[in-house]
């Protein structure tokens, strides 16, 4: 049994609630506060992800992209204009299946904590805000900078909008990169834009044209090619 009292602060709270309920359910669509509301939302957080930019993926190195060491100036000057900046390494242990003598595609290359495997030495890393590393199975190679890592738990905790892609080499981790962020399911539900930087990508060109139908492809995707960086404000 209820006292009178009790009953009607009952009421009382009952209808307070329905107030609040309601203020919050308005407040998104109302007057400023849903103006403030929607701009809040509507941040653009803009990352960029820079893709193996590794001694051995450079003029010299035991995997050397031809003009690699050319993007490592775009990178730094990109770099200060992103909210936040990530960076993938190709991060292999010595007996790793990708290698020539396992049975693989590719002479040794970035071999965890070797000076090939480290940053080219002009790259200004304090922008950098993580590292992640791919390729660290021996069993298993990993071309996608989201391929074992959390790059994209990082992505969705910086709440970012835009997605912008560089590094080495245009037809493989770039593409494997940019593709695997276009195709997340996350994309959808988070909604973020996926961009490559041409100007930052270099191609390895095994067959001649390689590096220009990956581009094609990203774009026919839906990836946003961005040829001149410059031109928004980048
Ligand atoms: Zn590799």
């Amino acid at each position: 049994m209820m006292t009178n009292d009790a009953a009607i602060i009952a009421r009382r709270s009952g209808a307070m609630l329905v107030g609040l309920l309601a203020a919050i359910l308005l407040a998104p669509s109302s007057g400023e506060a849903g103006q403030q509301y929607r701009a809040k939302r509507m941040k653009r957080v803009r990352a960029l992800v820079l893709v193996d930019l590794q001694n051995d993926f450079m003029p010299g190195g035991a995997l050397a992209v031809t003009r690699g060491n050319e993007v490592v100036r775009v990178a730094n000057r990109l770099m200060p204009h992103f909210d936040a900046v990530y960076a993938s390494k190709d991060w292999h242990p010595a007996n790793h299946s990708s290698f020539v003598e396992q049975g693989g595609p590719w002479p040794v290359h970035c071999v965890q904590n070797t000076k090939g495997a480290a940053f080219h030495p002009a790259l200004k890393t304090k922008w950098i805000k993580t590292v992640v590393y791919k390729g660290t199975d021996p069993a298993k190679d990993a071309y996608s900078a989201f391929e074992g890592t959390d790059l994209i738990q990082q992505v969705v905790r910086d709440k970012v909008t835009g997605l912008y892609f560089m590094g080495l080499a245009t037809e493989y981790c770039d593409k494997a990169t940019a593709m695997d962020a276009q195709n997340l399911k996350l994309k959808k539900q988070f909604g973020f834009n996926v961009h490559l930087l041409t100007e930052g990508c270099r191609a390895v060109n095994v067959n001649p044209g390689d590096g220009q139908r990956a581009i094609e492809e990203m774009r026919d995707s839906g990836i946003i090619i961005v040829d001149n960086a410059a031109a928004l404000g980048l």
